[in-house]
């Protein structure tokens, strides 16, 4: 089987380094331009298509950030003063507030002309329609400016970006009903293996549950693309080729688990290398090593390995950074900081390794990471324990407990 193809090297060709096999994916991957308008509280996890201003300023007008008293702070300490009226939220009080006058002013409130501060009603003594100001603030205290969160003409939102909740609230609060959010890419996939069964089904010698099937439709889901279940398929060139042509006519992306090995059974490059254009790498991460990428007709592919952990780990890091290309997100390099490592670890040189940790603060409130006891790549427990990834370089290491390490937080298509 040679496997080879325009994208990458043959089966023997040396490993490539993660970050050369995303420069390589993201040369060969356009992002769709298609754009629909969306309402508002449906665009929560889609790709912003507009860069989005404001048309006016938020707030409207200055307003008071407490309930208390509007006031001309020249006035304030100088003797008892009378209050003319009321602002509240939602009833302005209409005229303006003269030497020796004040306007009782709730959270809210416009504040009215004339007035330059706001006393908190605790720091006053009302009798009647007077009121003594025991303690007076800094000139302008205590008013939120017109535009101070979001001046007119500014920009509120960048083309790009994946909505979260705070930006649907941002976008109503400059009166959008709706925006302009790019198309989802849809992706189908399947499992291959002749082990597998389906959950539901029963379990013959040696088969094992289809559970990437189960992690992947989450991860994608996460990433809020279209994910398209083809169900599992058995190792057979014949059942293969049936699939990823079904899979083809079907999405933009074709994702597949298993078969991307050199074992006898592996068939998922020689049919892609048939119909397709079909580049194997070997990529110098642990666990993850064997990666098929490539295209038929106008899908892209992704074949990963088989092995639970192994699926999950290049699936973050190299499928979902695709697909967010893909999807027009402008692209953000993962959160990694500095944690200290309970633990001695050992780490051989030649691949970048993700371990899976648990993250807590220590007894000094600086981070903590607890790698998870077994590292295999079948061990999936240790993906559903962990919270985050420990990143080893590929220079070998020996790690002694209380020793700093880069941890990467799960997030994203990992996010509880
Ligand atoms: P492969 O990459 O096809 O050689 O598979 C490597 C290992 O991962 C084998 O032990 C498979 O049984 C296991 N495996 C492959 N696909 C799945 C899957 N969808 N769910 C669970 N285990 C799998
Ligand atoms: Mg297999």
């Amino acid at each position: 089987m040679s496997g080879s193809g325009p994208t990458g090297g043959g089966h023997d060709s040396p490993a490539i380094t993660l970050d050369e096999a995303l420069a390589r994916i993201r040369g060969a991957l356009t992002p769709a331009t298609l754009i629909e308008r969306v309402p508002v509280r449906g665009a929560l996890g889609r790709v912003l298509a507009e860069t989005v201003t404001a048309d006016r300023d938020v707030p409207l007008r200055d307003n008071s950030a407490m309930d208390g008293y509007a006031l001309r702070h020249a006035d304030a300490l100088a003797g008892p003063l009378r209050i003319i009226g009321d602002a509240l939220a939602g009833h302005p009080y209409g005229s303006a507030v003269g030497p020796g006058e004040c306007v009782r002013i709730m959270t809210g409130g416009v504040v009215p002309a004339g007035a330059d501060t706001v006393v908190m009603q605790e720091h006053c003594a009302a009798d009647g329609d007077h009121l003594r100001v025991e303690r007076c603030p800094e000139p302008g205290a205590n008013i939120r400016r017109a535009g101070e969160d979001l001046p007119r003409g500014g920009t509120v939102l960048e083309a790009g970006r994946r909505l979260t909740a705070a930006d649907l609230g941002v976008l109503a609060s400059v009166g959008r009903a709706e925006a302009d959010v790019r198309y989802r890419p849809r992706v189908a996939f399947f499992s291959t293996g002749d082990e597998l069964r389906s959950v539901g089904q029963p379990l013959g010698e040696g088969d094992v549950y289809d559970s990437n099937r189960y992690t992947l439709h989450g991860m994608l889901s996460r990433l809020g693309v279209e994910a398209v279940d083809l169900g599992v398929v058995r190792d057979d060139p014949e059942e293969l080729r049936r699939a990823l042509n079904e899979a083809a006519h079907r999405a933009d992306v074709i994702l597949t688990s298993g078969g991307v090995s050199v074992g006898s059974a592996d068939y998922v490059t020689t049919v892609l290398s048939e119909i397709g254009e079909i580049g194997f790498w070997r990529v110098s991460v642990k666990p993850g090593r064997p990666l098929a990428f490539g295209h038929i007709g106008g899908a892209a592919f992704f074949g990963l390995p088989g092995n639970p952990v192994s699926s999950m780990v290049t699936f973050t890091q190299i499928v979902a950074p695709a697909l967010r290309h893909l999807s027009g997100e402008t692209p953000r390099p993962p959160l990694r900081f500095t944690a200290r490592c309970t633990n001695a670890l050992h780490k051989k040189p030649g691949l970048l390794e993700f371990q899976r940790g648990m993250l807590a603060s220590g007894t000094d409130g600086q981070p903590e990471v607890t790698p998870f006891g077994r590292q295999g790549s079948g061990i999936l427990r240790s993906m559903s324990a962990a919270d985050c990834f420990i990143v080893l370089p590929r220079e070998g290491a020996e790690i002694g407990a209380g020793d700093p390490v880069t941890v990467e937080p799960f997030q994203g298509p990992l996010a509880l």
